[in-house]
């Protein structure tokens, strides 16, 4: 079998997702490895699939024994064999799985670092003495004094590698910059590694940062929404993950706490009915989710500022692991930054300090953004971004812009008079004319004080971002950063140039409903039968099927075998098991409303997203590196393309209205291009391309035209729907 063919029967997905397949194959050829993947990426098939291909034994070194458990079900599940060690087991237990290695019955084990101890061990020698094909590091930042998890266990790997010369090694992690990686591939000691960096992007989760006003009352208008969907909720203190699982239960939700001071069976139970979709929401400090391996968590919600983006961006993470659309949601304000920075404080260590500091500041910055959020979390990994994601609350608010020329002379000119010597919270008391004593009296005298006080503390906040942002005004760094004039400066006060802002945002207005194009009570009964299911097996209902492939089942209603098969998510073992309960519930739901199977609707690709069914695959495959953040210039190199060729490829989603243009090219530019094509005197894009000279490129007239195109679809479609 090939490893796609493993990838289709046995664990029911259509495709690979990008980089797998390469990596399975680098693995495949005995290469050492190594592989950074965000979490949810799907870092485990990249071992599991070359393990079923290899004739001996993979062995996975995992550090945590919760996910370790939910692993081995997850493959037995799928009818692979597969087992663990760790030191919770008793020796029967352990002899037991011993056996079923020496008898070649386990394709896949799991093992606990600290189980192999030292190279004079009976253990130790007693699993190299096996006939091992593979050996798998998961979490293996865990190895690095750089990384933010350090494991001493892990530094005996090294002797492993040492005992097993020509066994590959497959290293894999969702954090680590660059310092941890090289220390990793060192700490290892592989072998002229291949290396794979996937880019940090998870597309599908909508980041959203809210101001922490009322925030209890906003949560609610949250969760109002999100009733049958499972979340986890981080607050900073163990008191106030009990207080709010309190306030959330009196609510009418079922919330659970947990964090490291409670006791460990109230925790193991609470995390256990989390897990198994008996409670929807745990309220929680950082202690909860390393480990965590639960696919259908749909939202991520900090009531309290994390210390880092490090540490935002795992516990987001969390969310959508089954990549449907989820939510990180952020409850910001600038008290809670001073408030932490007691909290990175490291005793008696000033330099250690001062990086936390650092880093707690860079997280302040993300709640107080105003340009894409995306962007500015794949930046901070060292990873390059477009301006416009589309799915933050940044580019989803940003739409409407105004001409805010006079506005931004009153900011400037106020900036001026009072000597690019303060911060911005003072340029808007000045603004709005406060009475407050903390200005001076000499300000209180001048012309422009109070010249603003038609626009909300809110409002002018946004511009002075927004001002900021397009580089009419610079804020200084250090502590206590002042407004500052620019070059660009002057031709505002003087009137030379408009100035576009953009109007300020409504906010949890973004928290979208969330457009469901499925049945949502045939979805909850197939849930039923899913949790059904698990509980026969004694296993999380995730584990049976996912989210993503119950909302397939409940938009697509296959009718058959075949028709299941082509429902990603489901195997051939898992049709043999399954497959009956869910026919039974869809059967008897279309006979109750008249339905029929919808199979045909899904592209035979089983893409997720059906708009566009005439997509091919070479269009997707550029459309999902993009996604990820690729330029079109690495896409055509490492795709062995012609820029002009990505283009095209682009051009044809944006002219389904699946890509929005201002993704691929800055909106002035539109506009320029735009301008060219409406004055154009020829046929052809030619003439606009000889007007505008080097300014665009073909390829970017081409996908302008293409946006065009899609309005002109759009607009005609919405007129003839009023
Ligand atoms: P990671 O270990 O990188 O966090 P996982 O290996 O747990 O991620 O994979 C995350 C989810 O994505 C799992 O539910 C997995 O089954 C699913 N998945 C992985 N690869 C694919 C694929 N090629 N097609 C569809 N789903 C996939
Ligand atoms: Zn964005």
């Amino acid at each position: 079998m090939t490893p796609l063919q493993i990838l289709q029967t046995k664990f029911g997905y259509s495709g690979f997702r990008l980089e797998q397949e390469a990596i399975i194959n680098a693995v495949l050829q005995k290469k050492d490895t190594f592989v950074l993947m965000p979490t949810g990426g799907g870092k485990s098939l990249c071992y599991q699939i070359p393990a079923l291909l290899f004739d001996g034994l993979t062995i996975v070194i995992s550090p945590l024994i919760a996910l370790m458990k939910d692993q081995v079900d997850a493959l037995r599940v799928n009818g692979i064999e597969a087992a663990y060690l760790n030191s919770t087991q008793s020796f029967q237990e352990q002899d037991y799985v011993l056996g079923k290695i020496r008898s070649k019955e386990l394709k896949l084990l799991y093992l606990a670092p600290e189980k192999l101890l030292k190279p004079e061990s009976s253990f130790f020698k007693t699993i190299t003495s096996f006939d091992i094909s593979l050996i798998a590091i998961d979490e293996a930042h865990c190895i690095s004094h750089w990384g933010h998890d350090f494991r001493p266990e892990y530094l005996m790997l090294a002797q492993l590698k040492h005992a097993l010369p020509s066994v590959p090694f497959i290293a894999l992690t969702a954090t680590a910059d660059r310092l941890t990686r090289k220390d990793i591939l060192d700490k290892l000691e592989l072998k002229n590694p291949i290396t794979y960096l996937s880019s940090f992007n998870r597309p599908n989760i909508r980041y959203i940062v809210e101001p922490k006003r009322n925030s209890f009352e906003k949560l609610l208008t949250f969760l109002d929404k999100r009733k049958e969907e499972s979340g986890i909720i981080y607050c900073l203190s163990r008191a106030s993950t009990e207080r709010l699982a309190d306030d959330l239960t009196s609510a009418g939700y079922q919330a659970l706490a947990y964090h490291a001071g409670m006791d460990r069976e109230t925790r193991a139970r609470h995390q256990e009915m989390f897990l198994r979709d008996e409670a929807r929401i745990i309220v929680a400090t950082i202690a909860f989710g390393m480990g965590i391996d639960k696919s259908n968590v749909r939202y991520v919600v900090h009531m309290d500022l994390p210390k880092n983006i490090e540490s935002y961006y795992q516990e987001t993470g969390r969310a959508g692991r089954d990549g449907v659309d989820s939510e990180a949601l952020l409850f910001f304000t600038i008290a809670d930054l001073v408030k932490m920075k007691r909290f990175v404080e490291i005793e008696n260590n000033q330099e250690q300090t001062e990086v936390y500091l650092k880093k707690l500041n860079q997280m302040g910055t993300y709640g107080d953004l105003y340009y894409c959020r995306r962007k500015y979390l794949l930046n901070y990994f060292d990873e390059e971004a477009p301006d416009y994601c589309g799915n933050c609350d940044v580019c989803l608010t940003r739409l409407e812009t105004f001409d805010g020329t006079i506005i931004a002379q009153k900011a400037l000119s106020a900036v001026t008079r009072l000597n690019e010597r303060v911060g911005m919270i003072y340029v808007i008391d000045f603004l709005r004319g406060s009475k407050s004593e903390k200005i001076r009296e000499e300000h209180k005298q001048l012309k422009t004080f109070g010249i603003g006080n038609d626009l909300s503390k809110e409002a002018w906040k946004g511009f002075i971002h927004d001002l900021v942002q397009q580089g009419y005004l610079i804020k200084t760094d250090g502590m206590y950063p002042v407004l500052n004039l620019t070059d660009k400066s002057e031709d505002v006060l003087k009137g030379n140039v408009t100035v576009m802002l953009t109007k300020s945002k409504e906010h949890l207005d973004v928290v979208a409903d969330g457009v469901e194009n499925y049945d949502t009570d045939l979805f909850q009964k197939l849930k039923e039968v899913r949790r059904d299911l698990a509980n026969a097996e004694n296993v999380p209902a995730y584990i049976v099927l996912s989210d993503a492939t119950l909302i397939e089942l409940a938009t697509y209603l296959p009718h058959n075998k075949d028709e299941f098969r082509q429902i990603s998510g489901f195997g051939d073992i898992k049709i043999e098991k399954y497959g009956k309960h869910f026919w039974d519930v869809i059967a008897a739901y279309c006979r109750e409303h008249d339905l029929g199977s919808r199979i045909q609707l899904k592209s035979p690709k089983r893409q997720r997203n059906t708009k566009s069914e005439t997509a091919n695959d070479t269009q997707r495959q550029t459309l999902g590196m993009f996604k990820l953040g690729h330029a079109i210039s690495h896409i055509a190199e490492t795709r062995n393309l012609t820029m002009g060729t990505i283009e095209t490829h682009l051009a044809f989603f944006v002219q389904q209205g699946e890509l929005p243009i201002e993704q691929i090219i800055p909106s002035e530019k539109v506009i320029l291009i735009e301008k060219a094509l409406g004055t154009s005197t020829g046929p052809g894009i030619t003439p606009v391309k000889q007007q505008l000279g080097d300014a665009c490129s073909y390829g970017e007239i081409r996908l302008v035209i293409a946006h065009r195109e899609f309005l002109k679809e759009h607009v005609h479609s919405n007129v003839s729907s009023d």
